[in-house]
């Protein structure tokens, strides 16, 4: 399994934590305390969904307009 929050692979699960997701049980782990804790922190802050690491999402110009999809903020 992959824990969900460092993302190591082949890790033995040792919390589910599916039901914060309202996921059907088994289907999301973490592999220890110090995950688990660290990713309901994350949840609690509300940066799970909004965490954008900058390699990926970093923009240089803030009022860039993409052809497609209009201003992207
Ligand atoms: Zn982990």
């Amino acid at each position: 399994m992959i824990c969900s929050y460092c993302y190591k692979t082949g890790t033995t699960p040792k919390h589910d934590v599916s039901h914060w997701w309202n996921d059907s049980e088994g289907s999301v782990y973490v592999c220890s305390d110090d995950c688990k804790d660290k990713l309901k922190g994350l949840l609690k802050d509300g940066k799970w969904m909004t965490h954008r690491p900058e390699r990926i999402f970093g923009r240089k110009d803030p009022d860039y307009v993409s052809p497609n999809f209009g201003a992207v903020k």
